[in-house]
């Protein structure tokens, strides 16, 4: 009902103006080697769904890897757009900024946290909360040696600090000396956590923050524990240790609710969101519950960061999610595909393990010890029109706009059938 009431609103598509397969021979010269690509240019998209040059269409469950919030070419993202460009893009921080104001008061009057900070992705979002989490070691804690444990098979960013925040070692090969002061700990491990806090407590060395996501995305689509969540909002409480969640996936209305933390029954000192907050507008941002004061003026800053163009957008984001009830639409529309997902997998047995995740971010496993990747499932739901992205090498994960239908979640169930049907016969 909801998601139906957007599509309607939707504009016409824009016709190709392509259709041929794009050459890519150009790209591949000139564009650096960071990413593996898979054989798609795309070139138009409305709603839930895209166009590839040569025209054909696929159902978008990647949306930009849970980035494009109200799919593509949403009415209300477009006139926001057309206006704040046409009106003031881009100024300096050093003026106040009415937009940055207002998505701030949103995002304060729906969150808990007190103060914003805006930067432009999750990286920088996560490595202000570092920032912060130190400043605040050595001013309120009074340590010398401030460590920060995040969690193993974790994802927070690309940056030398974020990477080194990140507990997977295949992204921190290469880049040492790594950032110092980073400890890791098994996630969802209660004892682990008491262990290694009271193992780096020795001198003027302690913990002075944990950094976790609510779920782990790159990771695999690993849901927080309830329990162990509050547990470690005990631990802090009781320690000063600060709490600090990224959201930047989950952020946002993904799992249904605002924030991941609300499916954990806590709420974080430091939180950071990114990805889905303007809807595929660059855009990140440093929430604070407490400890809001601990950067002085100059102390932490970003050029781009909270500018009138991606905060005039990030608010009509906001709105429209609260407007037009999209987070029932993500619950409804989360459970539908769980349950079709589950379906499937007791289908075949000797290909999946399980189906978890919140509200629209869900994920799919595959047997670790059969041969079949999580690429190879994607590539044969790209040939039969539906996008999917892995998280590692043995989860598929859905993240599809917020706005799917309940059609779209049928239709791309049904195609990623076909898909599974084309491997295994
Ligand atoms: C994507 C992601 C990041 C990094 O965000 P960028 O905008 O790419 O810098 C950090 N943390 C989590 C949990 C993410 O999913």
């Amino acid at each position: 009902m909801i998601a139906e009431t957007i599509v309607e609103k939707l504009p016409i598509a824009i016709e190709s103006g392509v259709n041929i397969p794009y050459n890519s021979s150009d790209f591949d010269k000139y564009i650096m080697t960071t990413y593996g690509r898979f054989p798609l240019a795309l070139e138009r998209g409305l709603g839930c769904r895209v166009w590839d040059t040569s025209g054909r269409e696929y159902l978008d469950f990647v949306a930009g890897i849970a980035t494009c919030t109200l799919g593509h070419a949403h009415p209300g993202m477009v006139e926001a757009v057309t206006r704040q460009i046409q009106t003031l893009h881009h100024v300096s921080n050093l003026y106040y900024i009415p937009q940055q104001g207002d998505l701030g008061k949103w995002l304060v009057e729906h969150s808990c946290a007190d103060r914003v900070f805006f930067c432009n992705s999750g990286a920088e979002a996560n490595e202000g909360a570092i920032k912060l989490a130190r400043k605040y070691a050595h001013t309120v804690l009074d340590l010398e040696k401030p460590v920060i444990l995040t969690a193993k098979a974790s994802f927070h960013g690309r940056t030398l600090a974020t990477v080194t925040a990140t507990g997977q070692p295949k992204y921190q090969k290469y880049f040492d000396p790594l950032v110092p002061g980073f400890s890791y700990v098994p996630y969802n491990d209660i004892e682990a956590l008491k262990n290694a806090i009271a193992e780096i407590d020795e001198g003027n060395q302690r913990v002075a923050a944990i950094m976790l996501e609510a779920l782990q995305g790159e990771g695999g689509v690993c849901p927080g524990n309830k329990e162990y969540f509050q547990e470690l909002r005990e631990i802090c409480d009781d320690t000063g240790i600060l709490l600090i969640l990224d959201e930047v996936q989950v952020g946002m209305g993904r799992t249904g609710k605002y924030w991941g933390y609300e499916n954990l029954g806590i709420e974080p000192d430091i939180f950071t969101s990114a990805k889905g907050l303007a809807g595929g507008i660059p855009i990140g941002a440093l929430m604070c519950k407490k400890f809001c004061d601990v950067f002085g003026p100059g102390e932490h800053a970003s050029t781009f960061g909270g500018n009138p163009f991606a905060c005039a957008v990030g608010l009509t984001v906001a709105q429209t999610l609260e407007k037009e009830n999209i987070l029932q639409n993500v619950q409804e529309r989360g459970e539908q595909l769980r349950m079709k997902l589950t379906a499937i997998a007791d289908r075949y047995p000797d290909l999946f393990t399980e189906v978890r995740g919140w509200g629209l971010m869900n994920g799919m496993e595959l047997k670790a010890d059969i041969e079949l990747t999580s690429i190879d499932v994607v590539k044969a739901a790209m040939e039969q029109g539906l996008l999917l992205v892995p998280a590692g090498p043995k989860v598929l994960r859905f993240v599809p706009p917020l706005i799917v239908s309940a059609e779209e979640i049928e239709k791309a169930v049904h195609l990623l059938e076909n898909a599974i049907a084309s491997l295994t016969s």
